[in-house]
């Protein structure tokens, strides 16, 4: 179809383009005389969208965005694509309130990759038919996080102990969903299997000899003595990304929470909670709203003490640089705390019976590290701070493979490592994966990973990256983030003297974040800030904060300090009790219909 010419002052909208084409073509006289219309058979808008739509960013109020019938001329077309790239890169100069690394320089060595179909589909350690992939660039990735994060690499499928995992096509996201679903079925009795005699009823037992063996995933029977033995239940702190609320509604995993209220209402081993005949919805976060962001140790070991003493299997996940406050939950300490109580209810080993007489020795618990952030750039921290601790006088916990109860880790790629396209890192160990028992020459399952077709432009992406640096340019990089977060909460203790107004300036330990009391709207917008409510003693705080990624100087910094310098740069926010519940901020029921599911819709800094 050719395109025809269009003044983009009249029509500026896609309504205003299907107004012209319906009011142009005689329809009804086409349809009469028998004459296929050229229209083809699509919907028209029922009123203009832009009606229905939130208003653009005033830079982008005239751009013409409508698709259809009629392609835009070259010349709309080009200007919508300058505008836009213009628009992000004036946003992209701003930006300071998400832990994304703006800074990169992919335009040359990657452009030419754009055209190509590049898809890793399958498992990263087979090769499969689709050739246009990078799994050798992905393996190499791979092996950079298996080396930092001490596990043993390479890959070995018939090592249990050395380390798997995949490129992600997603974020942490993805990563986590996967950590989930893996850990609900380990945990869960689930066993893969070769089915010996295929099932007469479906294949006739003549051809039955010609087949191949097929893999089938089985359930092993609940054991008599403990009806729990297969429920996994899962533990994670308030300071948590909502990926988690999302994924245990997809992957069906009962948190502590849903089981506690379900079958336990009145006995939530955290007396301030008992004493309501409630549980709380996460695991708390050490001084609330008002502390650090990391997971309270003490209540976590409580809870899962209350649930492994009957017989659960128990699922925790570890923030390592949360989503708000960047926090760093002390995995080490936690774990070693966790490990004792896994032995005292023989969760720390157990037999998986999956026919009578044939066992699967596995854990009964499951530890991930959801590392979106932190898992970038910690051990960077941490062999900077070995080497000289005078200069780099603190690193973070350990969260890694050195810990031999960690199952799991997930990373963001397009977080601190810095990528156009949102991408990461699943890792885990060989043993943890479900494979046939009693099968070392296994020869993999094909389709391992979560999607089907997976990003080959992913791989190539942080391939680039890494390549570029070396480890001594890691460990600058990073300090040089942590170096900028103390210059941006230096500046905003700074503002507060000035200003002789508190700002609620707060900065966790090593965190790459800055919050403080939420700026004005135009403010946020500019500069790309997330805003947060957190429950601070008994009030409700509106933060924002600042992520000093890679791309972020002291120039900027002091850009967004000007900002706030102004008149009026902190409103007050009334959160009333009422729009608290709706929030979902109390724990006051607002029906009394059981609670399914949460749906995250705000918080954790992604809400805006
Ligand atoms: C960002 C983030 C995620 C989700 O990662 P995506 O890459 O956005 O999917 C998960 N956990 C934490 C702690 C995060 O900060």
């Amino acid at each position: 179809m050719s395109s025809i010419s269009l003044d983009t002052d009249i029509y500026s909208s896609l309504f205003e383009l299907w107004s012209l084409l319906v009011h142009s073509l005689d329809l009804e006289n086409m349809s009469k005389s028998g004459n296929t219309s050229p229209v083809p058979r699509i919907t028209e808008p029922v009123q203009d969208p832009k009606h229905v739509y939130p208003p653009p960013p005033p830079f982008l109020k005239d751009v013409h965005y409508g698709l259809g019938y009629y392609a835009p001329t070259e010349e709309v077309r080009k200007l919508t694509l300058e505008k836009t790239l213009s628009y992000l890169k004036i946003q992209q100069s701003n930006f300071l309130g998400y832990q994304v690394n703006q800074k990169m320089d992919y335009e040359h060595d990657i452009a030419p990759y754009l055209n190509i179909h590049v898809n890793n589909i399958g498992d990263p350690f087979a090769d499969g038919g689709l050739t246009t992939n990078s799994k050798l660039m992905e393996r190499a990735v791979l092996d950079y996080y298996a080396s930092l994060w001490n596990a043993k690499w390479p890959h070995d499928k018939r090592d249990g102990e050395t380390y798997w995992g995949f490129s992600l096509t997603m974020g942490s996201t993805e990563a986590n969903m996967y950590a989930m679903w893996n850990a609900r079925d380990y945990l869960g009795g689930k066993v893969l299997l070769w089915e010996e005699t295929p099932d007469s009823h479906i294949i006739p037992s003549a051809a039955a000899d010609f087949l191949p063996p097929r893999l089938v995933l089985r359930q092993a029977p609940l054991p008599k003595y403990n009806p729990n033995a297969y429920t996994p239940v899962a533990f994670y702190s308030e300071d948590t990304h909502y990926s988690f609320a999302k994924a245990m509604s997809l992957i069906a995993i009962k948190t502590f929470y849903e089981l506690g209220m379900e079958r336990y209402p009145n006995d939530c081993p955290l007396p301030k909670w008992r004493a309501k005949g409630r549980w709380p919805e996460e695991v708390p976060s050490e001084g609330g709203g008002g502390g650090e962001g990391t997971i309270d140790i003490a209540a976590l070991k409580e809870l899962v003490e209350f649930f492994a003493a009957k017989g659960y299997p128990i699922l925790v996940s570890f923030n390592y640089g949360s989503t708000f406050k960047g926090a760093y939950d002390n995995v080490q300490e936690a774990g070693e705390q966790l490990m004792p109580i896994m032995k005292r209810y023989h969760l720390d080993e157990r037999l998986v019976e999956y026919s009578p007489g044939l066992f699967d020795k596995r854990t009964g618990f499951w530890i991930h590290v959801d590392g979106a952030l932190g898992a970038a750039y910690m051990p960077f921290i941490e062999m900077a701070h070995e080497r000289d601790p005078k200069l780099i006088p603190e690193s973070g916990p350990v969260f890694d493979f050195r810990l031999p109860f960690v199952h799991s880790i997930s990373m963001s790629g397009h977080k601190w490592v810095g990528s156009p396209v949102p991408c990461g890192i699943f890792m885990t160990k060989t043993k943890y994966q479900l494979s046939p028992p009693s099968l070392p020459e296994y020869i993999g399952s094909p389709d391992t990973t979560f999607a089907g077709s997976r990003s080959g432009l992913s791989p190539i992406i942080l391939w680039h990256q890494l390549s570029e640096l070396s480890y001594e340019d890691q460990m600058k990089k990073a300090e040089e983030n942590e170096a900028m977060a103390q210059y941006a909460y230096d500046k905003l203790r700074g503002l507060e003297k000035k200003l002789g107004k508190d700002l609620w300036v707060a900065r966790s330990k090593l965190a790459l974040t800055v919050r403080f009391r939420q700026a004005r709207p135009d403010i946020v917008k500019k500069y790309s800030l997330s805003n947060e409510i957190l429950i601070v003693g008994n009030e409700y705080r509106n933060y924002s904060h600042v992520f000093t990624m890679n791309h972020v100087t002291t120039h900027l910094v002091d850009a967004l300090i000007s900002d706030l310098s102004e008149e009026g740069a902190f409103p007050e926010f009334n959160l009333s009790k009422a729009s608290a519940i709706i929030k979902g901020f109390t724990d006051t029921p607002i029906t009394s219909a059981q609670i399914a599911s949460f749906v995250p819709h705000w918080g954790r800094g992604y809400s805006g």
